[in-house]
């Protein structure tokens, strides 16, 4: 029998050895616009065997470290609440066993539910959050759990002063005004990363990446595309930023729909994202 190769490159290794756990979270329920972010976390791991384990930026190479891939969940189609609470549970298993949860989306709400059980483990949780949206809707469409409430469900969790927003280019201007009481939210670019880090240094910490930050034209392949993003070597410049941080207790990517994308540029960026964040913030 061969073993499994349909992993994410490098993360190879068993579960009980492994220092950060992988999982894909394919559920794209509440996409407002165009959902197939569910297509995300296979499409990633496809594409990564075009990729090297090792990364020329930053010398380090994903063999170096004990890594597992442990598939995706199977979410009951429709149910929002039990998809959220399998999560939930599934991230709970992983830090239980001092191991760093690594999640696909899927679509952003999914980071709810891995907020949520870290949360309860680390009750200094701070939130670094990079996205085109705000995410702060209280509501949206008459729901409170939605992809474009995920930050402000997240806030109801961990309170004011924890959530760190970069690069936000799109919301309601109420958004934008209720977050100056209640999170720091830089729009556009992302200036303050470097003194945040500097303070959240050995804070535990859990990076949200919802890829529409980066700019439609290298990352075309996502529901809701905002132009006016950030490019790749912008991405790599936070990423190395972000190496600084001594206490990272989980990060994901969200809201990669591949299927949008025939080119496929935007997946060959979202798992060389995933590598590269990989090797900066695990050690
Ligand atoms: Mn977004
Ligand atoms: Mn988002």
């Amino acid at each position: 029998m061969q073993t499994n190769i349909n992993t994410f490159i490098g993360f190879n290794n068993k579960f009980k050895k492994s220092k950060a756990v992988l999982f894909g979270a394919p559920f794209d329920g509440t996409t407002s616009f165009k959902p197939g972010a569910r297509f995300a976390p296979n499409a990633m791991r496809e594409d990564s065997w075009a990729l090297e384990s090792y990364s020329p930026y930053i010398n380090k190479d994903l063999e170096d470290i004990k890594l597992c891939d442990i598939g995706d969940i199977e979410f009951p189609f429709g149910n929002k609440a039990k998809s959220l609470r399998m999560i939930e549970r599934l991230t709970t298993r992983i830090i239980d066993q001092n191991k760093i949860p690594i999640m696909l989306g899927g679509e952003h709400l999914v980071s709810l539910a891995t907020i949520n059980s870290l949360y309860k483990k680390y009750k200094d949780l701070h939130i670094l959050h990079f996205d085109a949206h705000t995410d702060l809707r209280q509501e949206y469409l008459e729901e409170k759990l939605s992809h474009a409430t995920v930050i402000r469900r997240v806030w109801d969790i961990v309170g004011d002063d924890k959530i760190y927003q970069f690069c936000i280019r799109s919301g309601l201007k109420e958004e934008f005004t209720w977050a100056k009481k209640h999170t720091h939210l830089e729009k556009f670019t992302y200036k303050t990363l470097k003194p945040t880090i500097k303070k959240l240094k050995n804070k535990p910490v859990y990076i949200t990446i919802d890829l529409d930050v980066l700019d439609p034209s290298i990352f075309p392949g996502t529901g809701t595309p905002e132009p006016g993003g950030i490019s790749f070597e912008q991405i790599l410049d936070i990423i190395k930023k972000l190496s600084k941080l001594n206490n990272v207790v989980g990060f994901d990517l969200v809201e990669l729909s591949p299927k949008y994308d025939q080119s496929g540029v935007s997946t060959a960026v979202a798992a060389k994202v995933l590598r590269e964040l990989t090797l900066a913030v695990i050690r």
